[in-house]
């Protein structure tokens, strides 16, 4: 069941069924720039996009940093690698279009600790490979760019930038209204039933038929995937990313964007110090499980989808490989103490009176089985239907480049 806690979806007569040539369930950024790409390339096709929620962007894609990452960090030959960087360029580009705010403003990625170095080499190397620009930077040069950052060296990634990517949606939003898309928000999809002939979603507002389906759920999407392909096992394992704001008189702390050198066996970035399209500096995010899918706070508590967690084999393994990375972020959520600890490694001048606490958001990140964070993008395909499985970071950036991917998926398949 998708959503076994809701409303019964609404009966509808065949007569008075809606239908199109594709329904695209999702009006996150995925969901959103998959519709657009899937008009440019088929403007004559009807198509429908079904979002739960009454406004577009309210989970993953409405709780980000904000950042356009450049493409460094993945492997390369990765989709992640492959659609950030082409996706960048293009979501930089749709932003000039449309006249979005965006700035290329660069980013420093800093070491503070040997252990860091060879960890530097590495994502040297990938920039390389990636075709990304970084460049090696000393003491001197990383004080010119951030004077408040600590660091023994870093990289400049000069192709970083920020965005606001709810503005992106609206936008994508309006696009494909005026393309005659129908965007049916408020609209929760109960049940998909794949057929020979086509694809029947049952959903809160009535029964739709479609040709193709293509669902982008986010903190669902295991939940939609299963309904037409039962026999998928990676999990969504919900991963709450908790953020202070530096106080208006300490923005002057921070340029840009800083950030640690990642630990490589795990797929978060580490807590960083992004400047925002609006001017507020946001600090964050940790990494902490959700009580809940949508568990913005430790009081959002969803007994099923905890039991549904504690069930799988996946969690125990990835608490048994993970545990002390795991108390370091438990640790780092309860106490205001131990998060401004991490943040002065990259800002030593940040006190905890600098910080006041600000929204959270919610990361849907794919297990496997094994216990392992899937760390590339993952869709799944049956005769009718796409499943975008794992869409973590960097897919608001990458996510024009991901909807050309799925489109391209979607024209091999029979309408
Ligand atoms: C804390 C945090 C920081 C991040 N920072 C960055 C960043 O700086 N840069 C970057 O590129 N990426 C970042 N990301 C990742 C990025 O935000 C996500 O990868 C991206 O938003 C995923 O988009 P989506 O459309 O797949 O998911 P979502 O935005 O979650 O959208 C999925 C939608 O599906 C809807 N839905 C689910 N089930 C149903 C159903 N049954 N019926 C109808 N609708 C349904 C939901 O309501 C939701 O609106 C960050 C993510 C988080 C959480």
């Amino acid at each position: 069941m998708i959503h076994p806690e809701k409303q019964p979806s609404a009966t509808t007569t065949v007569a008075d069924m809606k239908s199109a040539d594709v329904v695209v369930v999702g009006g996150g950024i995925v969901g959103l720039a998959t519709a657009w790409k899937l008009v440019s390339r088929q403007p004559s096709a009807s198509i429908i996009l079904i979002e739960k929620e009454p406004v577009l962007a309210k989970h993953q894609t409405g709780h980000n940093s904000g950042v356009l990452h450049s493409g460094i960090y993945y492997k390369p030959g990765s989709v992640k690698a492959l659609t950030c960087t082409t996706g960048r360029a293009e979501m930089v580009r749709f932003c000039e279009t449309y006249d979005i705010e965006h700035e290329i403003c660069g980013k420093v990625i800093v070491a503070t600790q040997d252990l860091d170095l060879p960890r530097l080499d590495v994502l040297e190397e990938r920039a390389a490979a990636n075709g990304v620009k970084a460049r090696r930077i000393e003491r001197a040069e990383l004080r010119e760019l951030e004077p408040h950052a600590a660091g023994i060296t870093g990289l400049h990634v000069p192709e970083s930038g920020i965005t606001n990517y709810t503005k992106v949606c609206l936008t994508l939003g309006r696009l494909l209204t005026e393309a005659g898309v129908e965007l049916l928000t408020g609209t929760r999809v109960t049940a998909i039933d794949e057929r020979a002939d086509a694809v029947r979603l049952s959903t809160t507002a009535g029964d739709i038929q479609a040709g193709l389906v293509v669902t982008c759920g986010g903190l669902y999407s295991d939940r939609l995937a299963r309904e037409t392909a039962p026999d998928t096992t990676e999990r969504i394992m919900p991963f709450r990313g908790e953020y202070y704001e530096l106080a208006e008189h300490r923005r002057s702390l921070v340029n840009a964007l800083i950030y640690p050198v990642p630990d490589p066996d795990f797929p978060f970035l580490g807590v960083h110090l992004t400047r925002m399209i609006d001017g507020s500096i946001h600090a964050g995010p940790n990494a902490v499980l959700a009580l809940a899918r949508e568990g913005y706070t430790w009081g959002d508590i969803d007994l099923g989808d905890l039991a549904e967690v504690l069930r799988n084999p996946g969690w125990w393994k990835l608490a048994k490989n993970y545990w002390r990375t795991g108390i370091g972020e438990y640790y780092r959520s309860l106490s205001k103490a131990a998060f401004v600890k991490a943040l002065q490694r990259l800002v030593p001048e940040l006190t905890a009176d600098d910080l006041v606490p600000s929204p959270a958001g919610v990361r849907a990140q794919a297990v496997s089985t094994e216990g392992k964070l899937l760390d590339d993008f993952v869709w799944s395909e049956t005769a009718r239907v796409v499943n975008v499985l794992n869409a973590p970071s960097p897919a608001a950036t990458a996510s024009l480049a991901i909807g050309s991917q799925i489109v391209e998926r979607l024209a091999t398949h029979q309408g």
